[in-house]
């Protein structure tokens, strides 16, 4: 069963470009709403972790409201809700961070490499071609970015540059390494919307996972 009603899209709003995400869903008609805290995941049908500084969120662990919501955040994406992370977001649901122990939330069978551009390219604009997508090029911002080194055989590659891989797929969870949400182009909230009409999440959620902590 389809969710028919305007989609609820939580943005985890711990750090980073959390407002930025907020605008672009709302442009895309779906009702923008901010997760600080566990009992907030109730009534979402979708969440975006935001770009930030992975290394930060992960010093986080260990504190109790936060493992909380980490913690429900998987038991939810587990059950089938739709998760998308931009660039930290992508860091924190990958399986494997190279050469790194920092904590996250390892739902993604994929391995990123942190800060792959280098230090002389902290920011950069790229072209790239999401040919699932659409024909014409994402021009997408890439802010200290990580690029994805290697992908398990479920994940689906959407999106590669010269450097590697940039966005990806696995079922009910979607990254890339770069920012859509600062730019005004609406492709990739699109899509992710359009895995959240997808999702039977909603439908299928053990009644105790939607109970507010
Ligand atoms: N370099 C950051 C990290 O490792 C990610 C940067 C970003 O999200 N723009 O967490």
């Amino acid at each position: 069963m389809a969710v028919s009603r305007k989609p609820v899209v939580g943005v985890l709003a711990l750090q980073g470009a959390v407002s930025e995400h907020m605008r672009l869903l709302d442009a895309c008609g779906a009702e923008a709403v901010e997760i600080k805290r566990s009992k907030e995941l109730g009534r979402i049908d979708g969440l975006i972790i935001p770009g930030g500084e992975s290394t930060t969120i992960a010093k986080l662990t260990g504190v109790e409201a936060f493992d909380a919501i980490m913690d429900d955040i998987k038991k939810r994406a587990v059950a089938g809700m739709p998760v998308y992370g931009t660039c930290m977001g992508s860091i924190f649901l990958a399986k494997d961070i190279e050469d790194s122990t920092q904590g996250r939330l390892g739902l993604m069978d994929i391995k990123v490499r942190r800060n792959a551009f280098g230090p002389q390219k902290f920011s950069s604009e790229r072209l790239v071609v999401i040919p699932e997508l659409r024909n014409e090029a994402f021009n997408a911002v890439f802010i200290r970015a990580p690029i994805i080194l290697s992908c398990g055989s479920t994940v689906t590659v959407l999106a590669s540059i010269d450097e590697g891989i940039v966005m990806a797929r696995q079922g009910n969870l979607l990254v890339t390494s770069f920012h859509p949400e600062l730019t005004s182009d609406t492709l990739v909230h699109e899509y992710f919307l359009s895995m959240i009409s997808e999702a039977k999440s909603v439908a299928l959620l053990p009644q105790e996972l939607l109970v507010a902590r």
